[in-house]
C-alpha cells in the first residue's frame, strides 16, 4: 500500500521514533510546531478519522493514552498540551493513515486556524 505511514511503520522510510508497542507506534513529526510535537499512530492502517469501526475502538483509545503517557514522561502533563487530529481536506489532513498530533512546551490558543 501506498501510505508513507505504513512505510514507517515497516521501517521502509526512517523515522524518528519515540515509543512503539505492539499497537502503536509514535514519532518525532518533521515539522514541529512546537518544541515537541509527536504523530501517534495505530500500526494498522485506518486512512480517516472517518473511517473507524467498532473493532477499532480499543486500538483507537491507546492513541490519548499514549500521548498522556508521553507528555508525562516529557514533563509537561500537568502544565498542559495540544492533541489535534485532522480530518479530510478541509481539516487539514496530508497523510491518509490517522494519527494524533501531541504538541507540548508552549502555549497554545483556541480556536484553532
Ligand atoms: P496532517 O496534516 O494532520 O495529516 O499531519 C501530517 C503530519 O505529518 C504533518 O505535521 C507533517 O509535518 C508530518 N509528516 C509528513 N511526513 C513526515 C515524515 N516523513 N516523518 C514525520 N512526519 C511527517
Ligand atoms: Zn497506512
Amino acid at each position: 500500500m501506498d501510505c508513507l505511514f505504513c512505510k514507517i511503520v515497516n521501517r521502509d522510510v526512517p523515522a524518528d521514533i519515540v515509543y512503539e508497542d505492539e499497537h502503536v507506534l509514535a514519532f518525532n513529526d518533521i515539522n514541529p510546531q512546537a518544541p515537541t510535537h509527536i504523530l501517534i499512530i495505530p500500526k494498522s492502517h485506518i486512512a480517516t478519522l472517518n473511517d473507524i469501526e467498532e473493532r477499532d475502538l480499543a486500538l483507537v483509545g491507546r492513541l490519548p493514552y499514549v500521548a498522556a503517557r508521553l507528555a508525562e514522561e516529557r514533563g509537561f502533563a500537568e502544565e498542559g498540551y495540544r492533541v489535534v487530529m485532522n480530518c479530510n481536506d478541509q481539516g487539514g489532513q496530508t497523510v491518509y493513515h490517522i494519527h494524533m498530533h501531541l504538541m507540548g512546551g508552549r502555549r497554545f490558543t483556541w480556536p484553532a486556524g
